[in-house]
């Protein structure tokens, strides 16, 4: 069992009030609160351990060195990758499928050749293979999902030819909280010798991972969403494939001689670094990940599990409501709608109560035209969560339904 009361005062903005109201945040699948400990850590790192690093032959400077290569390490351990030459800190879930979509793409692809991605991705993992198609002459494959939001693996299966160079999906969809089955799928793409990417920005902050156990050749999560800093990611890659793909930015960092003549790559991690790396934020990161793993990942998945179903139940039995997204495998996220309001009334109501949900389309709009829909509210729940606040969120709801 969690204490969430002794869990909550790690976060002092859970104690902020708005409008007059008790804040109860629930916009946890766009970004999560921060613990003390990761924003000391930021200033502990600013005011302790400063200096530029890999370059320089002073204290600090290897300080920060040292702090930097051990976050790769808690990255390394806490996804149970090989080796952390296969920890690879970006901006984030963004820039690392862009990364992975632009170096797979100039050396492993050739026109007329495919990439699968599903219908309910997010913008991140649909644009830059749209921005490579445009380039390269590729096409887009998009597996379908059944009515309640799960993908069909049979559809998924025929989507597969001669042509079919890569499979980059999400792991957890961010509006429909669907848990994929992305072993199978990695299982079901291995045996067409096409490796996966897998999107985890809205995985690893809610469920257990070993990207050994999974075998994507990918995997990719934002810092921000696992209540580390902003300006922070990490893409995992197996070390096979890093090694055989080309930078994806040239500088500072990722080089082993530079000459007018010719350049020559540094080895992993760095030939995918280039530039001063945001040697603070990675060791932020690394301090909100033992902090989750001090807490347990099983457990918050099975905290998170039993606040889904609650607020499930309990926004079920509001007249008018839809809710987008009953896959049998869900993480917590609650996509809806409630009669005919809009939902951008509902958040903007529900946000003078206090209650800070999502609305919109979620960066997903081809979703959005599959379930023939415009946007809906989101509520996505944190291990800080209580049951006392989806109460509240329920009685927030009702009250700005008889309003309508
Ligand atoms: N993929 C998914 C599934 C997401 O939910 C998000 C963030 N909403 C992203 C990618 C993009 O993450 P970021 O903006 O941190 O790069």
């Amino acid at each position: 069992m969690l204490d969430i009361n002794a869990i909550r005062q790690d976060f002092p903005i859970l104690s902020k009030t708005v409008y007059n109201k008790p804040l109860i945040y629930l916009d946890n699948g766009a970004t999560t609160q921060k613990p003390r400990c990761v924003v000391e850590k930021i200033e502990h790192g600013y005011y302790n351990e400063n200096a530029n690093i890999h370059r320089g032959v002073h204290f600090l400077s290897q300080a920060a060195t040292e702090a930097h290569e051990e976050a790769r390490k808690t990255v390394q351990n806490f996804l149970n990758a090989r080796s952390s030459n296969e920890i690879i800190f970006t901006r984030g879930t963004t820039e690392s499928i862009n990364l992975i979509a632009s170096s797979f793409c100039d050396e492993c692809v050739s026109e007329g050749d495919e990439v699968i991605v599903s219908v309910m991705e997010h913008h991140s993992n649909i644009v830059p293979w749209q921005i490579q198609a445009a380039k390269k002459g590729i096409s887009l494959k998009v597996i379908p999902m059944n009515e309640i939001g799960e993908l069909d693996i049979e559809a998924y299966k025929s989507l597969f030819s001669e042509k079919t160079r890569l499979v980059s999906v999400a792991h957890v969809s961010n509006v429909l909280g669907t848990v994929n089955p992305v072993k199978e799928i990695i299982e079901i793409a291995h045996e067409h010798n096409v490796p996966v990417l897998v999107d985890g920005a809205q995985s690893v902050p809610h469920i257990p991972v070993d990207v050994q156990d999974l075998d994507a050749e990918f995997y990719v999560f934002s810092g921000h969403k696992i209540y580390g800093p902003t300006g922070i990611g990490v893409l995992y890659g197996k070390e096979e494939w890093l090694d055989k793909l080309p930078p994806y930015q040239g500088g500072g960092e990722m080089i082993a001689t530079v000459s007018f003549e010719k350049t020559t790559f540094n080895e992993l991690p760095f030939k995918f670094e280039a530039g001063t790396p945001d040697y603070i934020g990675s060791t932020a990161l690394a301090e909100a990940l033992r902090y989750v793993n001090n807490i347990g990942m099983k457990e918050i998945e099975a905290y998170e599990h039993e606040l889904l179903r609650y607020a499930t139940e309990k926004l079920s039995a509001i007249e008018g409501m839809r809710i987008f997204g009953q896959a049998r495998e869900k993480s917590g996220v609650l996509s809806f709608l409630v009669g005919n309001i809009h939902h951008y009334d509902m958040g903007m109501l529900l946000d003078r109560l206090g209650i800070a949900v999502r609305t919109g389309h979620h960066c997903a709009q081809p979703l959005m035209q599959a379930l023939g829909i415009e946007g809906t509210v989101r509520a996505s729940f944190s291990f800080y969560n209580t049951k006392e606040e989806i109460d509240v969120l329920a009685a927030g709801i009702e009250r700005v339904r008889k309003m309508f």
